[in-house]
């Protein structure tokens, strides 16, 4: 029989049951479990993991538990560079991309908002959310933990807040968006760059008084619809300040 004694830190204790949470346990592992087979087996998403410990030692996800072994788990290191020791992740993604689940549709729209490319659909299903995440390099944002134990997902993200601002600003945090945000540069219908028109081809589609009030205006070449610097944009700027003030 195989024993393995774990510890999970930080915030991946929230998907521990509460006698779990912030300290040692030992409990009995399946024959030939990995790493990664029995984080998951107890609650964790292979995907909020970042680094794994097994008696000190930095190892793999499929590496395969020991008796003995001590084991433990840690989510991404906000304030420590550690990708010395990093294991379980064979490679980042070059571009920040996502696919968000039905339920996050207000996020979905708060990313594109500060430029990330960011499929949304209310009508996707599991299997094809994983499948886009796979094929495109995407990662998977989600308050579903069974989705981001899929084999396929390589990168996502469990998404602990329930309102989309908050989440907006736990992905910040989480994926230290602030500099790579470009806000306002996508269209946030249809998730594709906006360019910019001059306000004599917008005076041709405005009412005058708009037009009068403003001086830049954007435009979505599939949808064409006309984005300009008004209320709706204002207050969006209110939201995304204090998060791109660390850049
Ligand atoms: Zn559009």
């Amino acid at each position: 029989m195989t024993r393995a004694t774990f510890r999970f830190y930080e915030e991946l204790n929230d998907f521990l049951p509460a006698e779990r949470r912030r300290q040692a346990f030992t409990c009995i592992c399946a024959r030939a479990a990995t790493v990664k087979h029995m984080i998951e087996a107890l609650g964790v998403p292979h995907t909020e993991v970042e680094l794994v410990l097994v008696d000190g030692e930095s190892v793999g996800f499929e590496r395969l538990l020991h008796d003995g072994d001590r084991v433990a788990v840690y989510p991404k290191f906000e304030a420590l560079d550690i990708s010395p020791l990093l294991k379980v992740r064979e490679r980042p993604l070059r571009r920040l991309r996502f696919v968000a689940d039905a339920h996050l549709g207000g996020l979905a729209h708060l990313l594109r908002m500060s430029g990330f490319d960011t499929l949304y659909d209310n009508h996707f299903a599991d299997e094809q959310i994983a499948a886009i995440a796979e094929q495109q390099g995407r990662i998977v944002l989600t308050r579903d933990r069974e989705l981001l134990k899929r084999r396929i997902i390589s990168h996502g993200c469990y998404v602990h807040a329930l309102k989309p601002a908050q989440q907006l600003r736990e992905l910040f945090e989480r994926l230290d968006l602030a500099r790579s945000a470009r806000p306002f540069s996508l269209c946030l219908h249809c998730n594709l760059p906006l360019s910019s028109i001059d306000k004599e081809e917008a005076a041709e589609r405005l009412p005058s008084r708009l037009c009068a009030c403003y001086s830049r205006f954007y435009t979505c070449n599939a949808c064409h619809r006309l984005f300009w610097e008004g209320s709706h944009w204002r207050s969006m700027v209110a939201l995304l300040g204090p998060l791109l003030d660390d850049r």
